[in-house]
Parts: structure tokens; sequence; C-alpha cells
């Protein structure tokens, strides 16, 4: 597919052959999933398009089962449509199936496939890190995108330690993961100061998944020890915009390792993009596309 480049966005040439992949949300309008996957399949000149959909709640069912009927090749489901596709599905992959939630549907000749690729983008970047394998891992919030996070720590042999500012989601968070993985998963009530400062000295891993500090209000700081945080501890929020966010600087500032949320953005999305083309996409042109999006070219 050939592509030209408007004011830094991919804008692909649209051919009656182009095959179509996109993104079901609500609201949908932020996504960064499109430039990523065009910028994707405009590096590989594969003839793909990806386009975001604006899909309210109760239009969900109709939207996913009308994919076939569109020859749509699949889509990637966000906020908030992420565990209601579940019943809409005619197979989900046994991860997805574990986690309860699906950011990827694959149409497979008129059948639904529902994949989870969080997991997976989430684990891709620590690769990178020497984290040791069964240490202690610190998960801060229990909303979606922690769900997926502590299914697939607790699957590569983390013991996780859990809080979140609304106990009772972390306490039904631990017990889902538990009934998979026993004993991998504690929660840490929010008042057990002492217990979360010993818990994070322990730690090989802190993990931020809140939308805390996340743009516009970027000097907030999710409810982290600060005092606790030492220098053999990798720091990885999983917000990308900003790229930084105050706790990575302050995490930084004592000596930690950090790591953001954009590589996960990315693994993600090539994990998806691999499900739907067979190919395994340029990580390093999705990335640019993305930090490009977020106004910080490198
Ligand atoms: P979500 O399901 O709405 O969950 C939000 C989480 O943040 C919950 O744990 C919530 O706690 C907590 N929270 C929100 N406001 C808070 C506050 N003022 N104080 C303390 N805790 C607060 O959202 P999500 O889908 O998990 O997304 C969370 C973040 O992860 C977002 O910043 C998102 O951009 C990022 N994310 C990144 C990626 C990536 O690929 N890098 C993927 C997914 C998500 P309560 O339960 O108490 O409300």
């Amino acid at each position: 597919m050939e592509s030209s480049e408007v004011l830094g966005t991919y804008v692909p040439f649209v051919r009656g052959s182009s095959q179509v992949v996109g993104v079901f949300g609500c609201p949908v309008e932020h996504s960064l999933s499109p430039a990523m996957h065009n910028a994707a399949f405009a590096a590989l000149k594969l003839s793909y398009i990806y386009v975001p959909f604006p899909v309210q709640p109760q239009a969900l069912a109709a939207a996913v089962r009308s994919l076939p009927a569109l020859g749509i090749v699949g889509v990637n489901l966000t906020i908030p449509h992420k565990e209601a596709v579940l019943s809409s599905l005619d197979e989900v992959a046994p991860y997805a199936r574990r986690v309860g939630a699906v950011n990827t549907v694959h149409c497979v000749d008129t059948r639904l496939h529902g994949h989870n690729t969080d997991g997976a983008g989430f684990l891709a970047p620590l690769r990178s890190f020497d984290v040791p394998p069964r240490s202690l891992a610190v998960v801060v919030g229990a909303g979606g995108a922690a769900r997926s996070v502590v299914f697939a720590l607790a699957e590569s042999g983390f013991r996780v330690a859990l809080l979140n500012r609304s106990a009772s989601r972390a306490v039904d968070l631990a017990a889902a993961v538990d009934a998979c993985y026993p004993g991998s998963v504690r929660v840490i009530e929010t008042d057990a100061r002492a217990e979360l400062g010993q818990a994070v000295a322990e730690a090989s891993l802190l993990v931020q998944t809140t939308s805390v500090g996340m743009h516009p209000a970027e000097e907030a700081l999710p409810d982290v020890p600060l005092e606790a945080l030492h220098p053999a501890l990798l720091v990885y929020d999983l917000i990308y915009n900003p790229v930084e966010t105050r706790l990575l600087r302050e995490a930084r500032a004592r000596g930690c390792r950090t790591l953001n949320g954009v590589q996960m953005l990315v693994h993600q999305g090539a994990a998806a993009f691999e499900i739907w083309t067979g190919v395994w996409p340029p990580t390093d042109v999705m990335e640019h596309a993305v930090l490009r999006q977020l106004g910080r070219d490198q």
C-alpha cells in the first residue's frame, strides 16, 4: 500500500482491495492506534487500513456481529467494551477467557475469535530488564488494565501484592487471579502503610496501573510511598501520556529504573497486528508514530 504523510499523519491510499481493521471505543477520538497501525501497514506496504469506530455500549453487540458481513478483518476493543464483547464472540482464547477481557477480535471465515494481547504487551518490554523471576511485584490499581497485568504477572511466576483505592475491587481481582494461580496474589489494605512500605522495599517491580498522573492532571501522584523506592526497583507506569509521569520522575531521582506505557501500547498493538495479518510489524515504526502523535518525536 502506498501512503503519504500529511502533517505528520500517515494517510493510506485506500483501494477497492484494501482490507479493513479498526478499533471500537467510546470515546475513541483520542486513540493512538490508527496512527500506530497505519504507519506499520505503510512501512510493510500491506494493503490494510485501520479505522476508528465510535461505538456506543448499547450498539456493541450489533457492531461486532456485523464484522463478517462487512468483510472487516478484525478490530481492537477499548474502553468500555473489553468485557462486554465476550458474549458476542464464537471463540475466546484461553488467556482472554481467564482474564475475562478481550481487546482483539479476529474474523476467521464468518466466526468471531477473541484474544487479549494486553498481557503479552505488558510483559514484552519487561524482557529488556533483568527483573528476577518469582520475585515480588507491587501493583497499584485494580481496573481494566490491572486485570491483564496481574494475570500476566501471576502466569509468569511473580508474587503480587495488590492495592487499590477501592479495596473491594482489589479483593475481587485477587480472587479471580487466585482461582487460576493459587497463592500468587495478596491484597494490601489502603491504610496499611507499613505493610505497603515493606512490600515496596522488598519488591523488584512496582507497576502503576491507575489513571493518576495522566494528562491533563500530570502533577498527581498515585498512592506510593516514595521513601520506600530503592535502586533495585523497576518502576513501570502504564500511562503513556505524558511519556514520563511524575511518579517515574520521582522514581528516577531515587535511582530506580523506569519504564513508561508506550512499549506496552506498541506491543499489544503489534500482537493484534500479527493476529490479523500473520506478519510481525516493525515495532520501531509503531513507537515512532505513537511518540509523534504525543508530540514527542524522537
Ligand atoms: P479503569 O478500568 O478505569 O481503572 C482505573 C484505575 O485507576 C482504578 O484502579 C481506579 O481505582 C484508579 N483510580 C482512578 N482515579 C483514582 C484516584 N484519583 N485515586 C486513586 N486511584 C484512582 O482504567 P484502565 O483501563 O485500567 O486504565 C488505567 C490507566 O492505564 C490509564 O492511564 C490508561 O491510559 C493506562 N493504560 C495503558 C495501557 C498501555 O498500553 N500502556 C493499556 C491500558 C491502560 P478505583 O477502583 O478505586 O476507582
